[in-house]
């Protein structure tokens, strides 16, 4: 086992991260940017590293000042959380010649699930349903025409290389398609260096439904059951819960089965988030992420585990410390992202914390890097927080994110918060009955 970790990311899910090798008995190592100095996770591990200037490009995505931090405090391990460098192989290949380990999995399956059209294949190959759409890429307009008259729309022009909600555009007719697939291809090029775009069907009720994979880098893996993340706006998640109220055991068995066969084969280690579309019974793959997702811990909630001890375990070489058959989901749990962002119009709401209380009780986590006098730089994501409850069923767990949400107290920025109170009002959301659209039209009628 490592002796100790850096952690190459900020906010709560450094926390996170150094809860769990506290835990474990490793000794944790922050970095942090010029302008994170008071951070919280700075304040929390054991040992911290200044890398650079408030640009993430200069200090969290700076690879040669990670690979020093980990040279000078001697750190054997780096756990990437979310985001910045956790999805990069070439950081994973970097690393690896400076003899660093990377906590997750290996540089060849981050790069195949990189690149959406390569992972699509491969996830056919290995008997995973996927969105019916164009073979590869798509390189000009008239192949775009053919493709979607094949299909039928709408369809969705999507970059290969995309991310984070980014890089996707919607053709309701052959009229609409030449635009949609020009501005989606110089998006994807302003956005992520690289002009390749494919076509897919553009669903029209799905729910956004995930599969949580863990591999031991030797040929077995596991699943952990679904995420229903269906509320989104901009195609980003807004709340997750499992298990999802639309998915039955069969069907959870059916396509978690697949899914873990599928990284099996492949020898995948460490956690991964197989997303798919769920639409009138049947899954049609997304993408995968090659990490652990901001909505983890609905999962940990209802198996009762700890998946970055475990990411944390693979890493070093150890066996995953559960089976198939001792994962029993037990309860239901719900996650709120709270943003500091101004709602109606959810603009970024940096500023002083003037007064923080966190909500308690059974059943009730909060993740947050927050602390009463902190102030929250502009530069990064706006995400300060993750309230996640868990109860017996799904009613009480929605009762308990309400009683929570009650007790929070985020004074002196503007935060999504009241979004969540309107929200927990609404029948479809007391009933689980919603589909990935449905929160942009509530916002369009609500807070116009
Ligand atoms: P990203 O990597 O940017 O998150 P995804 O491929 O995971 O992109 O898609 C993000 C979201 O976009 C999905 O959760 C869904 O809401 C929407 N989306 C993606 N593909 C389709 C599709 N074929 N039809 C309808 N909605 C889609």
């Amino acid at each position: 086992m490592f002796d100790k970790i850096l952690i190459a990311n900020r906010g709560e899910i450094a926390l996170r991260v150094i809860r769990a090798c506290r835990e474990m008995g490793i000794a944790s190592v922050a970095v942090h940017s010029t302008a994170d100095a008071d951070a919280m996770h700075v304040r929390m591990a054991d040992e911290s590293v200044c890398i650079g200037p408030p640009s993430s490009a200069q200090s969290y995505l700076s690879m040669p000042a990670l690979i020093s931090a980990c040279e000078i405090t001697g750190a054997q391990a780096i756990h990437p959380g979310y985001g910045f460098l956790s999805e990069n192989a070439g950081f994973v290949q970097m690393l690896e010649d400076h003899g660093i380990t990377f906590i997750g999995p290996r540089a060849e399956h981050i790069r195949i699930m990189g690149d959406k059209i390569t992972a699509k294949d491969t996830m056919k190959a290995l008997g995973v349903p996927c969105v019916p759409g164009s073979d590869g890429g798509v390189g000009d307009v008239e192949e775009a025409m053919r493709v979607a008259a094949q299909i039928g729309y709408p369809v969705i022009i999507k970059a290969t290389a995309g991310g984070g909600g980014r890089g996707m555009k919607v053709a309701q007719d052959e009229a609409s398609l030449e635009v949609a697939f020009r501005t989606a291809r110089a998006e994807a090029k302003a956005a992520f260096g690289n002009p390749d775009v494919y076509i897919e069907k553009y669903l029209q009720r799905p729910r956004h439904i995930e599969i949580q994979v863990f591999g031991d880098g030797k040929g077995r893996a596991v699943h952990l059951g679904e995420r229903d993340c269906s509320l989104q706006r901009r195609h980003q998640k807004v709340l997750e819960e499992a298990p999802g109220p639309a998915i039955t055991a069969e069907q959870r068995e059916r396509i978690g089965r697949v899914c873990a066969d599928a990284v099996a084969k492949i020898g995948y280690a460490g956690a991964g988030t197989i997303e798919f579309l769920f639409e009138d019974g049947e899954f049609y793959f997304i993408e995968m992420n090659t990490r652990l997702q901001v909505e983890h811990p609905v999962t940990e909630a209802i198996f009762g585990v700890d998946l970055v001890r475990q990411q944390i375990r693979v890493a070093a070489g150890l066996p995953m410390e559960f089976h198939q058959e001792d994962l029993v989901i037990n309860g239901h749990s719900i996650e709120v992202r709270i943003n500091a962002e101004k709602v109606p119009n959810f603009a970024p709401c940096p500023g002083k914390i003037t007064q923080y209380h966190a909500p308690g009780g059974l059943g009730v986590r909060m993740d947050s890097a927050l602390y009463q006098g902190y102030s929250i730089p502009p530069y990064y994501d706006s995400l300060i927080g993750k309230l996640i409850v868990h109860g017996r069923d799904r009613n009480e767990a929605l009762a308990r994110l309400s009683r929570a949400l009650g007790e929070l107290i985020v004074d002196g920025v503007d935060t999504t918060v009241p979004l969540f109170r309107d929200l927990l009002a609404e029948p479809d959301i007391q009933s689980g009955n919603y589909s990935i659209h449905w929160l942009e039209r509530w916002l369009a009628q609500h807070y116009a």
